[in-house]
């Protein structure tokens, strides 16, 4: 994988884990000159991740809506940033430049953003790998609600297991670079009995 979109959030949290493994992940992107394309700013989990990545020179393109291009979020030392008139144009311009998607610890904002390249996945729109880094188990229960999910019949197995997870961005880029997309996409059934 040559670029990685990574969805994370725009607070660092109260536990300094989590502003560690954004670092970490910088740090390993740059080992493995693994391209990051991310939300562009400067703020948060997603000001960790990019600073530590750009400190080892690696490479990083933000990708921001005007909206959100205010100078005391927006990061002013990237590789490229390029700005999006709408927040969907945004997701369009992200999916289009990566090879794959994480999630890293975050709010509403990193769950919309991977919720929706999975519902890509699961349409057959798109087969790039999905992973939640799993930092100190801080998932957990959503993969609890997905499960709830299958077991009430919303969501289907092959599908939940779309979904990567590990603790470490070692292990999970290991995982991403041997995914195989599932075969079966989602058919809805509009039959009305
Ligand atoms: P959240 O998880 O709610 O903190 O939102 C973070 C995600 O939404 C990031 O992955 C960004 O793509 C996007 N986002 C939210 N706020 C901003 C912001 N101020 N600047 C850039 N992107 C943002």
């Amino acid at each position: 994988m040559q670029k990685i979109a990574v969805f994370c959030g725009a607070s660092i949290g109260f536990n300094t884990v989590y502003k560690d493994d954004a670092e970490r992940v910088g740090a390993y992107f740059a080992q493995q000159n693994i391209g990051l394309v991310y939300g562009g700013g400067k703020i948060g989990m997603m000001g960790a991740l990019a600073d530590e990545l750009l400190k080892k020179g690696g490479e990083v393109i933000g990708i921001i809506p005007h909206l959100l291009v205010h100078e005391e979020v927006v990061h002013s030392d990237l590789s490229q940033l390029i700005t999006t008139k709408t927040m969907s144009k945004r997701k369009v311009k992200i999916s289009k430049l990566v090879d794959g998607y994480i999630a890293l610890a975050g709010g509403f904002g990193t769950l919309d953003e991977i919720f929706e390249a999975l519902t890509l996945g699961q349409l057959g729109i798109e087969n790039k790998p999905i992973g939640l880094l799993n930092t100190a188990g801080f998932f957990n229960p959503l993969l609890a609600q997905l499960d709830v999910m299958v077991k009430e019949g919303f969501l289907k197995q092959v599908n939940k297991d779309m979904v990567l997870v590990s603790e470490t961005i070692e292990d999970l880029i290991a995982q991403m670079n041997k995914y195989t997309a599932p075969k079966i996409s989602k058919v809805v059934n509009t039959t009305v009995k």
